[in-house]
């Protein structure tokens, strides 16, 4: 059960999970991941159940601590997020990216006298709105942590002198939602190596199919599997997958070792946010295809950006694969895994583009009623292509201050590019922008 695959390529990696033969015949046959809904383990006597229970074999006990589908998840997850390298990681499968992302800060947020200064985080201020509420309102608001906002774009000493003594750690989110900034990683993992901090990187818009942040010095990356992952769009699941000896100066020493271990054993555990067997086999079969889901919607997505840049009905657009302010760092960083052609790296930008019509906000929500083939909805990294303000959805909770420092201005519209034909997009975006502007 379980085992990790080696030495092999992204796509078989993604393809394969750690379903191999021999799980196969274990499993009567199947040749896909059984889906193990039970809530318990039988152990084959008391002694066994003792030695799981104390951790000493492997086993998952109870549907809260493990579950084998969810643990097939978590296997091929950290063996994609830790591709190419010779990072050992290790991932914890959770109900939701949100759930990812609050099991890794949490516990780096310990009330400790012994600890110096008062808690802080140092934060980038172009995150996902649930973020911005976890941190604004959750952490600061409620247990009265300091929030540290940071310009994506900033320079490293910039970042250095949000730093000190209180500070828990760095969180970053690269490229962002929805307005495409990017980080850049290596230099952020200087700087938190120097301050013995962790380096948390949401990696949900570029996926390990773009972008392997542990690879940079990252310790800790979050996923919403929601998105691109599970391109089909048939469930909820996150994930945060950790190298092993993370940097921190928050203990205890196991929560160094192997964090995503420490995460399982506490805030799973006793706090819950498991991620459901269904929902795990589900991002299972969509991640078969996730380097061809990429390549195919940034390809697409790529046209597309050029087609509304030249438009004339357009003020501006956001997109890496444009020329612009993060264009240099995204073909640095954003290269389809196992891709090269004649011997060079090939850049793919992702499936995301932010845009602003001209008019204003009426001449976006004018724009989004027009479509007939973009789905409104607020949703992202499917086959199917959809559009959204993000001000009225993933940013509608922030105040305008707060909205305009994350770049989210009213009249932005964000879409994303599926698997329909580009053809066909652009006609429907052609013909929305039109409508709009008469
Ligand atoms: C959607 C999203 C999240 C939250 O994930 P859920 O699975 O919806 O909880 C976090 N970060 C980014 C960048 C996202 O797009």
């Amino acid at each position: 059960m379980n085992r990790a695959p080696n030495g092999l390529r992204f796509d078989t990696i993604a393809v394969l999970g750690a379903h191999d033969h021999a799980a196969a015949l274990e499993a009567r046959g199947s040749i896909c991941e059984p889906l193990d809904f039970g809530p318990a383990q039988h152990f084959g006597s008391a002694e066994d159940m003792r030695a799981c229970l104390a951790g000493e074999t492997d086993g998952w006990v109870y549907g809260r601590i493990g579950n084998p589908t969810v643990q097939n998840l978590e296997v091929t997850l950290a063996s994609l997020e830790t591709y190419g390298s010779s990072i050992e990681g290790e991932a914890a499968a959770t109900a939701s990216g949100m759930f990812a992302i609050f099991a890794a800060t949490s516990p780096f947020l310990k009330i400790d006298s012994q600890l110096p200064g008062s808690a802080n985080i140092v934060v980038s201020a172009g995150c996902y709105g649930g973020t911005y509420m976890l941190f604004h309102e959750r952490y600061q608001g409620d247990r009265g942590v300091e929030v540290r906002w940071v310009q994506p774009s900033a320079p490293a000493e910039v970042w250095a002198d949000h730093i000190d003594a209180g500070t828990r750690f760095i969180f970053v989110e690269t490229p962002s939602n929805p307005g495409l900034a990017l980080i850049d990683v290596p230099a952020l993992a200087k700087l938190a190596e120097q301050h013995s901090l962790p380096l948390i990187v949401d990696s949900t818009v570029a996926t390990p199919a773009l972008h392997r942040p542990l690879s940079q010095g990252a310790d800790i990356v979050v996923h919403s599997a929601s998105k691109t992952m599970s391109a089909n769009g048939l469930s909820i699941a996150g994930a945060l997958i950790a190298r092993k000896n993370i940097r921190s100066r928050v203990g205890p020493e196991k929560l160094r070792e192997n964090f995503a271990r420490y995460v399982k054993n506490t805030v799973l555990r006793e706090i819950g946010g498991t991620l459901s067997p269904f929902n795990a086999l589900m991002t299972l079969t969509s991640l078969r295809s996730l380097r061809t889901n990429v390549d195919n919607f940034s390809a697409s997505a790529e046209r597309i950006a050029q087609f509304l840049n030249e438009h004339d009905a357009v003020e501006s657009v956001q997109y890496p694969g444009l020329p612009g302010e993060f264009h240099a760092l995204a073909c640095r960083d954003l290269v389809l895994v196992d891709a090269e052609q004649a011997g060079k790296p090939l850049n793919r930008f992702g499936s995301l583009i932010s845009f602003r019509p001209s008019g204003g906000p009426d001449a976006a929500f004018r724009t989004l009623d027009a479509m007939k083939l973009f789905w409104r909805a607020n949703d992202l990294g499917r086959v199917k292509s959809t559009a959204t303000i993000p001000a009225i959805a993933t940013h509608g909770q922030l105040d305008e201050s707060a909205r305009l420092r994350a770049t989210v201005p009213a009249d932005l519209i964000r879409i994303s590019i599926g698997q329909e034909h580009t053809d066909d997009l652009i006609a429907d975006l052609d013909a929305a922008l039109a409508e709009a502007s008469t």
